[in-house]
């Protein structure tokens, strides 16, 4: 039988990061994935440029059933560490906006970087490869691959959630962990767009393309950053972040002139442009078609803004600053960046990954109950977790 001191299930980003570094430390790794090809996700990550850090990660960007787990790898292997990484391999990248960083060129190279760096360290790699099985032996695992069997002392399980299956993602780690008897947290799509029910559809189908500046807030958890009313809800990046707390039969609201008050500013026109039609009025605060259905659906029988009572002009800056709305669904694993929930923490060591109950096994990267935000998070949270692994396997 082939033995390996390692073997990485998912030669995602997790999954590579800990080869790399079990390699440099001399353990013989051998990563498995049954895709044709490593890293898919970072090749399609970030538009194609790969949002590969965030500046500010802290574990405050992050949801798990224990909102401090991510703690410990996160400041095992900080941004910063990526980044000197990237640099070192002479990856131009740049900042975006809010602390992201992206390729200047194009994600493949974060794969390449990957690649090289597992080359160096004397990491295989079997593409097309399925898992059978695993069964715990006396001195750690034996895996059933398609390709025979392998005997290894740790196994890292790092095949990521479910979000677009059709890429390959499946639930394979949370059926390990489960054999071994570790919990799983209910997993659900996330940063994902929301959609509508028909009716509502209907209503808004005026406005599908039109992008935005919005503050959409969900409870007391907001966040500012692009909309997009689309043909089937809305998405962009405020609704993706939203849609990780948002639940089925919760409503969200919007604000889509944000640090504008649009009462005041409603008031002020009427006095001083008291001929002005209602929609264009509204329409210096937000794109043409937004004011015009806002004019039609509350303020339907008025002209001019002078004819607007002051309750009418309250109905109409609610619906500019605090539209509230229902999302029937989202759109799934299908469209999902991410997965919420998976391995649950409470069965891991927050430092090295590693089962409590069960040595030598490790669950790292999106298979685990720790989800980023939108904005570079969710690679920095693959990285510190198969970093801090690759330092304990
Ligand atoms: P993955 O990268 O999903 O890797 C898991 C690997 O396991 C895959 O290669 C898969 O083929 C393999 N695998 C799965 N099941 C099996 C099995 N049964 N047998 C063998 N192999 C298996 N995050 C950011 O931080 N920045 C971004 O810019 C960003 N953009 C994104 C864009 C899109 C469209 C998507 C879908 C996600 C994006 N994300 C982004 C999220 C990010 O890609 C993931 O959080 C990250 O890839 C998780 O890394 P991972 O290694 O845990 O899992």
């Amino acid at each position: 039988m082939e033995h390996h001191d390692v073997l990485v299930i998912g030669a995602g980003a997790a999954g590579m990061m800990c080869a790399i570094e079990a390699g440099k430390r001399g353990r013989s790794v051998l990563v498995v994935d049954h895709a044709k090809a490593p890293g898919e996700k970072i090749r399609i990550s970030g538009g194609g440029r790969c949002n590969f850090t965030n500046l500010g990660a802290t574990h405050l960007n992050f949801l798990s059933a224990n909102p401090k787990f991510c703690v410990s790898a996160l400041r095992r292997y900080r941004p910063r560490d990526f980044i000197a990484l990237v640099e070192r391999h002479g990856v131009a990248y740049h900042e975006k906006t809010l602390g992201q960083l992206f390729c200047d060129g194009s994600a493949r190279q974060i794969v390449d970087l990957l690649l090289a760096e597992m080359r160096a360290a004397g990491v295989q790699l079997r593409l097309e490869t399925r898992v059978e099985g695993v069964t715990k032996t006396e001195g750690g695992f034996e895996v059933a691959l398609s390709s025979g069997k392998v005997a290894c002392a740790s196994l890292v399980v790092a095949s990521g959630g479910k979000s677009i299956p059709k890429m390959g993602a499946t639930g394979l780690g949370y059926d390990i962990a489960r054999q071994f008897g570790l919990g799983v947290v209910d997993t659900r799509p996330a940063l994902v767009p929301l959609t509508f029910e028909p009716a509502t559809l209907a209503r808004l189908s005026p406005l599908s393309g039109i992008g935005l500046d919005a503050v959409v807030s969900h409870g007391k958890t907001k966040f500012r950053e692009g909309m997009l009313f689309t043909h089937r809800g809305l998405s962009g990046p405020s609704i993706l972040q939203i849609s990780s707390y948002w639940r089925e039969g919760d409503e969200i609201r919007v604000d889509m002139a944000p640090g504008v008050d649009a009462l005041a500013a409603l008031k002020a026109a009427r006095t001083a442009t008291p001929r002005q039609a209602v929609a264009t009025v509204l329409s210096t605060l937000l794109p043409r078609r937004v004011a015009q259905l806002i004019a039609d659906e509350d303020a339907p029988d008025k002209g001019n803004i002078a004819d607007c009572s002051d309750k009418v002009l309250g109905r109409l800056a609610g619906a500019v600053n605090a539209w509230t709305v229902k999302p029937a669904g989202s759109e799934g694993y299908r469209t999902a960046e991410v997965t919420l929930g998976g391995v649950d923490t409470d069965a891991l060591d927050s430092r090295t990954l590693e089962a409590k109950a069960v040595a030598g096994l490790y669950f790292i990267g999106e298979v685990v109950d720790v989800t980023g935000w939108l904005g570079g998070y969710n690679f920095q949270w693959a990285w510190a977790s198969g970093w801090s692994a690759g330092q304990s396997v």
